[in-house]
Parts: structure tokens; sequence; C-alpha cells
């Protein structure tokens, strides 16, 4: 895959945002560009095949929106989006969880696995993984059986991976 290469030109690295001493990874540049967006969905479609069977792709809000769809519907499968609080109008399962900057709480409907589906979740960054492991709760008390997590950056200074336990995660890069 050409995609170590591409990204390494095309994420663009944003110090002191959201705020002083953070540097921000922003995947803009990298999906804008035809060739990083082509190699961005070749990798992702390839980690996600990895996982085996799966039926269902859950991209968590707002960039994981940009992503799991991508894959979802080069496999063939369904899309479910994990949301932030109050977005999503029928019934809802919520988490809490504390990100990197603040307090967040996120969502699933209540219906929206089918029991023992396995589930693949897909983010842009795993920072300290608060993300990730919320969702991965929201699935499991859902019913579904949660296969892994995808994303395309991890940042393992933040110890995401630890904080996500057993969990099988697969990240494209690393900074
Ligand atoms: P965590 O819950 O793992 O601490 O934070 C992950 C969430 O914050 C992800 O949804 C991700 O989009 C966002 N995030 C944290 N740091 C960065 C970053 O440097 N770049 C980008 N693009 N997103 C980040």
């Amino acid at each position: 895959s050409d995609f170590p290469e591409v990204a390494a030109r095309l994420v663009r690295a944003i110090e002191d945002w959201p705020e002083a001493g953070v540097t921000f990874r922003d995947i803009t540049p990298l999906l804008a560009a035809p060739e990083g967006l082509r190699a961005t969905v070749d990798a992702l479609v390839d980690a996600a095949r990895a996982f085996g069977p799966l039926d269902v792709v859950a991209g968590v809000e707002a960039r994981g929106f940009l992503l799991a769809p991508l894959i979802a519907e080069a496999l063939g499968i369904g899309l479910v989006p994990v949301r932030k609080a109050g977005k999503l109008p029928a019934r809802t399962l919520a988490e809490n969880y504390s990100l990197e900057y603040g307090e967040a709480v996120v969502e699933i409907h209540a219906d929206a696995v089918t029991e023992g589906a396995r589930v693949l979740l897909v983010d842009d960054v795993l920072a300290t993984g608060g993300t990730l492991a919320a969702s991965r709760r929201l699935f499991e008390r859902a019913g579904a059986e949660v296969a892994g997590g995808l994303v395309l950056i991890e940042l393992p200074a933040l110890g995401g991976r630890d904080a996500l336990g057993d969990l099988a995660l697969t990240a494209l890069l690393e900074y």
C-alpha cells in the first residue's frame, strides 16, 4: 500500500489547536487530494477485510462519518452512525466519556444493530481511546459483537490502546 507515504505527505500537523500544547493531526488535505483519498480508501478497506466477516461499519461523529461509509459500501454491508448527544430521533442508548479536551456523550439508536451483528468501529484518530471505548460499550449493550476498531491515525503517547483493553485495534499510521 502507498498509504504511509501519501499520508506522510498529506496529513497536516496544526500546532496549538484546539488548545495550547496540542498538535492536531488534520486529515482534510489527505481527503481533498484524489491520490490521498484513493490510498486512504484502499488501505481502510484492506484493513477492514482483515477483521473477517462483518455486518456493520460504525462511523464515529464527526470525522468517522467521512470514512465509515466508504468502507461499508466497498464491503457491501451496512452503516451505523455513532452520534453526539441529542442528534438521533428515535430511542437511543447513551455512554458518557472523557476525551482529550473535555467531556462528551455518544449515542446510537437502541435498534441500530441486530443481536450478534459483527460491528467494526471506525474513526479518524485514536487519542486517549475514550471515544472508541464508549462506542464499543454502546454496541455491546445493543447486543452486537464488536469485531474491532479501525483508525487512520494512532497517537500512542496518549495511551488509547490500553484504554481499549482487549479490543482488536488497527491503526494505519502512528504519530
Ligand atoms: P479520544 O477519545 O481517543 O481521546 O479522541 C479521539 C477523538 O478525538 C476522535 O473522534 C478524533 O476525531 C478526535 N481527535 C483527537 N485528537 C485528534 C487529532 O489530533 N486529529 C484529529 N483529526 N482528531 C483528533
